[in-house]
């Protein structure tokens, strides 16, 4: 079973897909770690990201490896644990970056057929419409930008004090317009996909209307 869930950031992808995952015994699949794992070889490798052909080639034959079970996913890059330092501000502006390049989004989207083809829940935000268009269920989070904001504030908060509520808020907006804007495969709505909102919704609330609909569907 694949189960896609796609949205803009802070919709709640992450911790309702492990939720999903741990739930239905599925692999959890978080593919925004894998853009940021280019991000950060693009940084490491000191390359221009606006060279797309650079940035692609190394995209290609990066050696980056996802394990672990949903709670405690571990993102590696050629053999160094890159779990936590994938989260930092200059990685999550750049994947935003690397993330427009069609030879980019081609090399992740072959990787995460692979990695989803015996099933699993994969969040991201082109699962429904590109990677799996036949996922078994589709889901889309999302939520005012306003609350959006303040779940990931209090998650930057913890590995920087000095973020503030209206940076997080820049900053979120500016991704998901350049997510929702770019010509390859940009955050859209799957025809077949479940919107949810979960504006003014708790977790626990979220988590039982999908569960609802994948016992509904299956
Ligand atoms: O999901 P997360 O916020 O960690 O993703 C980081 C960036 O990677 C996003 O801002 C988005 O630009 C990109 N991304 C993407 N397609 C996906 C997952 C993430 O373009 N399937």
């Amino acid at each position: 079973m694949i189960i896609a869930i796609d949205g803009p950031a802070g919709s709640g992808k992450s911790t309702l897909g492990r939720m999903l995952a741990r739930a239905l015994n599925l692999l959890y699949i978080d593919t925004g770690s894998m853009y940021r794992a280019v991000a950060l070889a693009t940084i490491d490798a000191a390359l221009d990201p606006a060279d797309n052909d650079a940035v692609t080639d190394l995209a290609q034959r990066v050696d980056m490896d996802l394990e672990g079970d949903p709670d405690s996913l571990r993102v590696w890059l050629a053999g160094r644990d890159v779990t936590e330092r994938i989260r930092d501000d200059d990685i999550t502006e750049m994947s935003s970056i690397v993330s427009t390049i069609p030879g980019v989004r081609r090399a992740m989207v072959a990787r995460q057929r692979e990695l989803g083809k015996r099933g699993a829940v994969m969040n991201g935000r082109d699962i429904g419409t590109v990677v799996f268009p036949d996922a078994d269920i589709k889901f889309f989070l999302d939520a005012v930008a306003d609350e959006r904001a303040e779940r990931r504030f209090k998650e930057d908060l913890l590995v920087n004090p000095e973020a503030t509520l209206a940076q997080t808020l820049a900053e979120i907006t500016e991704r998901d317009l350049r997510d929702t804007t770019r010509s390859d495969s940009p955050l859209k709505i799957a025809e077949d996909a479940i919107v949810i909102d979960s504006t003014g919704l708790s977790i626990q609330e979220v988590f039982e209307r999908m569960m609802e609909h994948v016992h509904r569907n299956h």
